[in-house]
C-alpha cells in the first residue's frame, strides 16, 4: 500500500509531465506522498466578511459583500484602468483592473451585489483593492466558504498557471482518491496518551480544515510526529554509540581525594558537584563519555574541567583542552595552570604561536607521557601532536568547531576513543539543547558560586550620557575600574573605529584626571597586552575597547561595564560583554547607552538584559527574536529542515515528542513489538527515502 504514494505525480489528473518536471524542480514534489507533504503556509478564512468602513491597508486579503455602484475609466496607454466603486451600508470602496476592462465591464452590473476577495493597499490617500476575485453574491456558495488553503508557488510555476488554486486542486484531488490509505505511523498507546487525531484526518485537515478547531488538532498531530521521529532518530544513534564505542576506565580517585582535602580554593556548588558527579559516572562505565556541559559566564566551568582532567591523570592518562581563540586557549591555559601546579601536575599550551623550540619539547613530552594536559587552539588536531594516551578531550565554544574537527580530535588515540567533554558558556533552553544534540548527554551548570551579587543592568539614551559619566566618577572615586565598550562590525570597520577614536577623545575631555587604556583590534598584540596588563594592575581605571575584551579579561576590581550603541549587539553578545563585571566582591553595574529611536527588536533586548542575567531566560528570547538557524547545533541535528513544527515556537510539543520517543527506544529499541509496528514501517520507509532520514543523519 505505501508505494501508493510513491506513485510519481506525473501521473495525478491534470498533472501531466510539463507540469511535473516544474513541480520537481520548483518545490521537490516528486510523488504523491511529497504533494501531501506540501503543506499550506496560510490560509484565509473565507467565513468572515469585512465591512468597508473597517478596511486598511495593514489587512492581508479581506472578503467583502457589496453592490456595484458605478464604473469609471481613467489614465492612457499604459496607465489605463477601469475603476468599478462598490458600496456597502458603511462606504465606498474603489475596485481597480489594470488590465482585462473589457472582460469585467462584461461580467459585473451595476445595482448587483457581489462577495469581493482581494488586498486592500493604500492608493494616494485612500485604499483601493486591485485585481479582487469577485463572484455574485446571490449563487456564493456557503458551504464552501471553509478555511482556504495558501500554497507558497513560485513565479515559474505561476506563469504556467500552478498556482495556490491550482495546488489546492491537486491536493483535494489526491485526497479523494486516497486518504483512506494513509498510513498511520504511530502506535495506538502514543496516540491515545497524547489525544492525537488520527493521520489521515491531520492530512485531510490541514488541507481542507474543517472548521478551526479541526485545524489546530491536524496541526499538532503532524508537528507532534515530525518532532517524535526526529527525536526518535538522535535517541537510535545514541544507542548505537553507546553500543559500539567502549571507553576507558578510569576510577582511581586518589588525586582527587587529594585536591579536595588539601588544595581546593573554594567550596564547589550544589550545580558543581552535580555535574561531576555525572562526568564521573561516565568516566567509570565503561562507555566512551560524549557529554555537553552548559553553564553561564562565571559559573566556574574551568574547575569541572580540571577535576575530571585529575580523574584521568590519575588513570595514567591524558586530557586535553582546545578552544577556538588563542585569547580563550590562554586563558584557559592560565585558569587551569594554578590548579595544575598545586598538584604538580605538569601542562602546556599549544598554539599557532607556539615557538618551534617549545613546540618540538611539548610533542616529545606528549608522547612520553610526561605531559599531562595540553591546552591550546586548532593547532592541537595537526598529525604531529600525538599522546601516549589521551583519556579525555575537552572542547570549549562547541559551535566554533564543525563536527569534522571533533571527531579528529577523537581519533587522536589508537585503541579507544578518548572521553569527551563539550563546554560551551552561551547558554540555549535546555529542551532545545536536548533535542539538538539528542545523542549527546547534557550536564547543566545551573547556579553561581555563593557571594556573587547579581549584576545590576540599566538602560539609558544618549542624552543623558553626562549623568551617565558622574555615575561612572564616582564609582572610579570608590576605586573601581570601568569597562567602556564600543561596536565592532566587519562591514562598517572604518566607522566604528572613526566611533572609537572620538568616543575615546570625548571620554579624555570628559575625565582629564582619570588614566584611561584603549584597545582595539586594530592594536598589535604586544600594545594590546600591555594596555590589558596595566588595567589588570589598576593603574588605568577605565578601558575604552571593542568587543576585543568580550573573551579573556578576568579583572575582578572592574564592577561596571557601559555598553555604547546597545541597541547594536545582538543578546548573546550583551550577555558575554555584560559576563566580565560581578567577579568581585563589590556591586557590579552595566549600563546599556543606546539612542532613543530603537527597533522593536533592539527594544526587546535591551529589556530583556535589563529584566534578567539568567542565560537561559536570554537564550530563549534570542531564540524567538531570530529563530533557531544560528543556534549552536541546529545543522546537523536536521531539526532545521521542519516541513510544520518551529522551534522557536513549539517547544511544549517538542518536549512531550522527545519524551514519547525515550519511553519507546527504552521499552522496544528495535520497535519489533505488534504495538509498535506503525512506528517500524514508517522509520524504514524514511530509511529508504533519502529526502528524509538520509540527508539528516
Ligand atoms: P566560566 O564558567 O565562565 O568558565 P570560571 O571557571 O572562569 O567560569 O569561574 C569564574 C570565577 O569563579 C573564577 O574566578 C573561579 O575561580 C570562581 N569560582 C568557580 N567556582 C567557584 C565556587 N564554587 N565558589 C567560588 N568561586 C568559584
Ligand atoms: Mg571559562
Amino acid at each position: 500500500m505505501s508505494n501508493y504514494f510513491e506513485t510519481s505525480i506525473e501521473f495525478l489528473k491534470g498533472v501531466g509531465p510539463t507540469k511535473a518536471s516544474l513541480l520537481n524542480k520548483e518545490l521537490g514534489i516528486f510523488n504523491y506522498g511529497d504533494l501531501l507533504h506540501y503543506y499550506p503556509f496560510r490560509y484565509e478564512d473565507r467565513t468572515q466578511f469585512h465591512k468597508i468602513a473597517e478596511i486598511h491597508e495593514d489587512l492581508p486579503n479581506v472578503q467583502i459583500k457589496a453592490t456595484v455602484k458605478r464604473f469609471s475609466e481613467a489614465g492612457y496607454g499604459r496607465k489605463k484602468r477601469l475603476v468599478a466603486y462598490v458600496q456597502d451600508e458603511t462606504g465606498t470602496l474603489e475596485l481597480v483592473w489594470f488590465k482585462g476592462a473589457q472582460w469585467i465591464l462584461k461580467k459585473l452590473q451595476i445595482g448587483v451585489e457581489y462577495v469581493i476577495f482581494g488586498k486592500p493597499s493604500l492608493y494616494g490617500r485612500k485604499i483601493n483593492m486591485a485585481h479582487p476575485e469577485i463572484e455574485v453574491a446571490a449563487v456564493h456558495k456557503t458551504d464552501e466558504t471553509y478555511l482556504q488553503p495558501v500554497y507558497s508557488t513560485t513565479e515559474k510555476l505561476k506563469v504556467k498557471y500552478v498556482d495556490s488554486k491550482f495546488i489546492g486542486k491537486l491536493q483535494r484531488t489526491l485526497l479523494e482518491q486516497s486518504f483512506k490509505k494513509i498510513p498511520e505511523n504511530l502506535s495506538q498507546p502514543i496516540i491515545d496518551q497524547f489525544k492525537l487525531i488520527a493521520r489521515h484526518h491531520a492530512i485531510v485537515n490541514i488541507h481542507f480544515p474543517a472548521n478551526n478547531d479541526m485545524l489546530t488538532k491536524a496541526r499538532f498531530r503532524l508537528k507532534f510526529e515530525e518532532l517524535f521521529f526526529i527525536q526518535l532518530r538522535l535517541l537510535t544513534m545514541k544507542v548505537a554509540r553507546l553500543d559500539k564505542f567502549r571507553g576507558q576506565i578510569f576510577n582511581s580517585a586518589e588525586l582527587v581525594t587529594n585536591f579536595y582535602e588539601n588544595h581546593i580554593p573554594f567550596e564547589l556548588t550544589g550545580a558543581q558537584k552535580k555535574v561531576i558527579k555525572e562526568i564521573y559516572r561516565d568516566m567509570r562505565s565503561g562507555k566512551q563519555m560524549n557529554r555537553l556541559l552548559q553553564g553561564d559566564v562565571g559559573s566556574g566551568k574551568t574547575i569541572v574541567a580540571f577535576l575530571s582532567m585529575l580523574l584521568v591523570v590519575d588513570g595514567g592518562a591524558q586530557a586535553a583542552l582546545m578552544a577556538p581563540t588563542e585569547i580563550l586557549a590562554i586563558q584557559h591555559f592560565n585558569g587551569l595552570e594554578k590548579f595544575a601546579k598545586l598538584m604538580g601536575l605538569r601542562i602546556a599550551l599549544l598554539t599557532g604561536s607556539t615557538k618551534t623550540s617549545a613546540r618540538k619539547i611539548i610533542h616529545q613530552y606528549l608522547k612520553t607521557g610526561e605531559l599531562h594536559i595540553l591546552v591550546g587552539t586548532h593547532a592541537l588536531l595537526e598529525d604531529i601532536v600525538q599522546f601516549q594516551n589521551l583519556g579525555l578531550a575537552v572542547i570549549d565554544e562547541q559551535h566554533r568547531f564543525g563536527v569534522a574537527q571533533r571527531s579528529k580530535l577523537w581519533s587522536k588515540n589508537k585503541d579507544l576513543y578518548p572521553h569527551v567533554l563539550v563546554m560551551t558558556a552561551t547558554p540555549i533552553p535546555r529542551t532545545l539543547a536536548m533535542a539538538l544534540y539528542g545523542d549527546l548527554d547534557i550536564s547543566v551548570i545551573d547556579e553561581l558560586p555563593a557571594g556573587r551579587k547579581p549584576i545590576k543592568t540599566l538602560h539609558r539614551y544618549d542624552a543623558n550620557r553626562l549623568k551617565v559619566w558622574g555615575f561612572l566618577k564616582e564609582q572610579i572615586a570608590l576605586g573601581r575600574q570601568v569597562y567602556i565598550v564600543y561596536p565592532l562590525i566587519e562591514e562598517s570597520e572604518k566607522m566604528d573605529l572613526k566611533d572609537l577614536m572620538d568616543g575615546y577623545e570625548s571620554i579624555q575631555r570628559g575625565f582629564p584626571e582619570v588614566p584611561l587604556s584603549i584597545v582595539h583590534g586594530k592594536m598589535k598584540s604586544e600594545d594590546k597586552d600591555y594596555e590589558m596588563q596595566r588595567f589588570k594592575k589598576g593603574e588605568t581605571k577605565i578601558m575604552v575597547a571593542t568587543t576585543v575584551i568580550e573573551v579573556g579579561v578576568d579583572v575582578p576590581n572592574a564592577s561596571v561595564m557601559v555598553i555604547e550603541n546597545a541597541e547594536r549587539f545582538g543578546l548573546a553578545q550583551l550577555h558575554q560583554l555584560r559576563g566580565r563585571v560581578g567577579r568581585g566582591a563589590e556591586q557590579s553595574y552595566c549600563l546599556l547607552i543606546s539612542s532613543f529611536k530603537l527597533s522593536a527588536e533592539a527594544k526587546t533586548r535591551i529589556e530583556t538584559m535589563v529584566r534578567t542575567n539568567n542565560g537561559f531566560e536570554i537564550a530563549d528570547v534570542d531564540l524567538q527574536l531570530r529563530g533557531p538557524g544560528d543556534l549552536a547545533g541546529t545543522q546537523q541535528s536536521g531539526l532545521l529542515d521542519l516541513t510544520i513544527a518551529d522551534l522557536s515556537k513549539d517547544t511544549k510539543i517538542l518536549q512531550v515528542a522527545r519524551q514519547a520517543a525515550i519511553e519507546l527506544v527504552d521499552k522496544d529499541p528495535s520497535f519489533s513489538s505488534k504495538e509498535n509496528e506503525n512506528i517500524q514501517r514508517h522509520v524504514g520507509s524514511l530509511k529508504k527515502s533519502v529526502v528524509n532520514w538520509g540527508r539528516v543523519s
